[in-house]
């Protein structure tokens, strides 16, 4: 039987994704500042990974979680997104308790964990200074975003992790950020069995600061679960 069209097959439009892989190559210079903030890295930390991370988990994924950028010693050090920092310990926490992962995380990309039905990619895949890339980083890096939605088949959910990712897949699809204000907990429909999910990113400063708790977190995981079921 023929797939069903989704949002996602905008994504495949000629201005954003031709040309484009879904993962960037290790050289990527397109953002002067970001390859440069990578260099100097290179030089003062060189075991550490300091390269574009690539998107981690399943192709044929259901469930894409956007972050914002790689942490400078989380994923930029460790090469896996959300491994080795804060964000990561709530995170796979999170995806081994909804049955989104299996194994045990240890912050280190060789502990075994797997993905299940689900995929973690970044906005931006270059690690930004003070975790801030700008509005024209994050424009140059989303043909590599369109391209990783284009190559999902099966994506029925989208969970943004903080605002620029959920401003970076409406961008992405076209959609009109005044029809999809961002909100935690919010659930927007953006096509035909796709859905967007946002909650504040799980970040440090988040959760000290009790703009994010566990609780909070869990409730968005309860409602994607819902909303497309187990495998
Ligand atoms: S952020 Fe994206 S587009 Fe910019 S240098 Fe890194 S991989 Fe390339």
């Amino acid at each position: 039987m023929p797939r069903r069209p989704t949002s996602i097959d905008v994504a495949r439009s000629p201005a954003e994704s031709r040309g484009f892989t879904p993962e960037a190559p290790c050289d990527c210079r397109r953002c002067p500042r970001l390859a440069a903030f990578l260099d100097h890295h290179r030089k003062a930390e060189p075991v550490w990974f300091n390269a574009p991370v690539p998107s981690f988990g399943r192709d044929d994924a259901r469930l894409l979680i956007v972050g914002l950028a790689p942490g400078l010693k989380g994923a930029n050090r460790t090469g896996r997104p959300f491994t080795g920092d804060y964000a990561g310990e709530l995170l796979y926490s999170t995806l081994l308790s909804y049955g989104f992962a299996q194994g045990t995380y240890r912050a280190d990309p060789a502990d075994g964990l797997t993905l299940v039905d689900c995929m973690i990619t970044n906005a931006v895949r270059c690690v930004p200074p003070e975790n801030k890339p700008t509005p024209e980083e994050i424009a140059t890096c989303r043909p590599y975003f369109a391209a990783r939605l284009a190559a999902l088949p099966n994506l029925r959910a989208i969970l943004a992790l903080g605002r620029i990712a959920h401003d970076q897949t409406l961008s992405t699809l076209s959609l009109k950020k005044s029809a999809h204000p961002f909100a935690h907990g919010a659930r927007h429909s953006i096509g035909p069995g796709l859905s967007l999910f946002d909650s504040f990113h799980c970040s440090r400063y988040n959760t000290n600061t009790g703009r994010l708790t566990e609780t909070m977190f869990h409730s968005v995981f309860h409602a994607i679960r819902a909303s497309i079921g187990h495998t």
